[in-house]
């Protein structure tokens, strides 16, 4: 039995809750739900099905000799199920949702009101052209706005996720490097020790040698380092700004320049954009190309809320490498080019069709419904709401570094040395206080990392619970607490699980459990 249990609380407010074993799997009225074939009974059926007619046999013998095996349910069992699941799913909309570098936006409501409008939503990709000529200037305002609000004369919207528009930017970088001769030679990319992951893993997905240029004290860009590696091999360097830990970037003009003389590209992970959407242009910067979550900065759901949508600003000497299909108008209206034939640079095609429609609808609907000031005010709360959260609790946790962040605060794991206690073991524990974990151990290059998100959109009385828990959290370990970290979480229906073991060996189908043997067969 776990020491800690029954006892009250350093506040003396709340007497420690001892995990509890109910007879139903239940906790409460969360419900422990079995998968659907778990709960299935042959035979039974939640409508009645009229005796299919007697037909002839065509297949050949190919008929299936055993049942198709779908579990028997009735319509409130599948009514429960999925309700049950959907449950399940810890969502913005549920509560404080601080993972660092996923922006978990709030999504309003009259997004969604938009793109369920019949005249988008059921829209097929192979209607004429004549009969889609709203939703391709809708598809061109979106343009207009995220051209606008970076600066960058051409954007491709078709890719369908921030890591598929890396793909789009570094594959165009590629073709601009073939169309100068220099394929064979300009092969190196850089990255940044700080950079997420997809940055060196689309690089080398593209065929280019990742090099890795190391963190200063400060959390930047060593540009020192950079200078080093610089060279007529390089053909980009891939750089987020804000980066990972949550900190401008302040050589990022001079790290631009310093690129381009050297004859590369200047990809800028603009995931983040978030922090600076309306303060600053990355043109300005000397951005080639540059990716913007849709699904991050102008808040439209993702993970489990649904796809992302990851368009791509490219400069001028990028932007004849614009991959099709893309929007124009003429003097017959809106039109699409489609083929390489009409844009012979293009690097061709990225995804079927053209892009995240339900996306742009929402993204659009976000930006007009907040005008170009309200974007402006978003990454100022933003940037606001991660501030207030690192100035309240940098006496009690340790800052990874010194000095105000943008839209993300990162902590390390200093606060807890001696204590016995984990990064893991701080998230786990955050969960029994009704929290979703920061990300945790990310960036790498900090030990033990935290990195939290507070969505612009929280209140001030929410952002304090949120602060005031992890405070006493802080606190309990500090005063010897490990056992309540261990043991947690306490109050979810699984436990702590074993993550190695689940990430090594998924158990992803279901098989059916042995036939029992029939008596006579024994
Ligand atoms: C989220 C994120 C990505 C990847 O975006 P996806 O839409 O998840 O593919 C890339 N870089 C950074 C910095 C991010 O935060």
């Amino acid at each position: 039995m776990d020491k800690s249990q029954g006892r009250v609380s350093r506040d003396g407010a709340a007497a420690e809750l001892p995990p509890v074993a109910t007879h139903s799997g239940h906790r409460g009225l969360v419900m422990d739900e079995k998968l659907i074939f778990e709960q299935g009974v042959e035979g039974r059926c939640g409508v009645d099905l009229p005796e299919p007619p007697k037909v002839a046999r065509r297949l050949g013998g190919l008929e299936r000799k055993a049942p198709v095996g779908l579990p028997g349910l009735s319509e409130p069992q599948v009514i429960r199920h999925y309700t049950r699941l959907s449950q399940k799913n810890f969502a913005i909309d549920a509560g404080l949702y601080p993972l660092g570098s996923c922006t978990m936006k709030h999504n309003p409501r009259l997004n969604e009101k938009a793109a369920r409008m019949a005249g988008f939503a059921d829209l097929h990709p192979l209607q004429p052209i004549s009969t889609v000529q709203g939703a391709l200037e809708l598809m061109d305002q979106l343009s207009n706005w995220l051209t606008t609000l970076t600066g960058m004369p051409a954007v491709a919207l078709s890719p369908g996720a921030g890591a598929h528009g890396e793909f789009c930017g570094m594959v165009a970088i590629r073709a601009a490097i073939e169309a100068r001769g220099e394929a064979a030679t300009r092969r190196r990319v850089l990255v940044p020790e700080s950079a997420h992951g997809t940055n060196p893993a689309t690089a080398a997905a593209i065929g280019f040698e990742v090099d890795a240029i190391p963190a200063d004290a400060r959390g930047r860009v060593d540009v020192a380092a950079l200078k080093a590696k610089l060279g007529p091999d390089v053909a980009a360097i891939m750089l987020t700004n804000p980066n990972t830990c949550g900190l401008f970037e302040p050589d990022i003009v001079e790290i631009a320049r310093l690129v381009r003389e050297a004859g590369g590209y200047f990809y800028c992970d603009g995931a983040n954009f978030n922090a600076i959407a309306g303060r600053v242009r990355p043109a300005d910067l000397g951005v080639d190309a540059m990716h913007i979550n849709l699904h991050k900065t102008f808040s439209t759901p993702h993970g489990g809320g649904g796809p992302g949508s990851g368009p791509v600003v490219f400069s001028a000497r990028l932007a004849p490498h614009l991959p099709v299909p893309y929007v124009v108008r003429d003097a017959g209206g809106f039109r699409l080019v489609e083929h390489q034939s009409g844009a012979p640079s293009s690097l061709g095609r990225l995804k079927g069709f053209h892009g995240q429609m339900g996306m742009f609808v929402r993204a659009l609907t976000y930006m007009l419904s907040h005008g170009a000031d309200g974007v402006r005010q978003a990454s100022n709360d933003a940037v606001l709401n991660a501030n207030y959260v690192m100035a309240r609790l940098q006496d009690v946790m340790t800052a990874a570094f010194e000095g105000p962040c943008m839209h993300e605060c990162l902590f390390d794991d200093r606060f807890l040395k001696d204590t016995g206690v984990t990064t893991l073991d701080f998230a786990k524990a955050m969960i029994d206080e009704g929290y979703h974990p920061m990300t945790m151990y990310f960036p790498l290059v900090v030990h033990g990392a935290m990195l939290i998100e507070p969505t612009e959109s929280e209140t001030k009385e929410s952002l304090d619970l949120f602060v005031d828990t992890l405070r006493s959290l802080a606190a309990r370990a500090k005063a010897g607490e490990a056992e309540h970290f261990r043991a947690a979480p306490r109050l979810t229906p699984r436990r702590r699980l074993d993550e190695t073991r689940a990430a090594r060996a998924p158990v992803l189908r279901w098989k059916p459990k042995a036939a029992p043997v029939p008596r006579a067969a024994e």
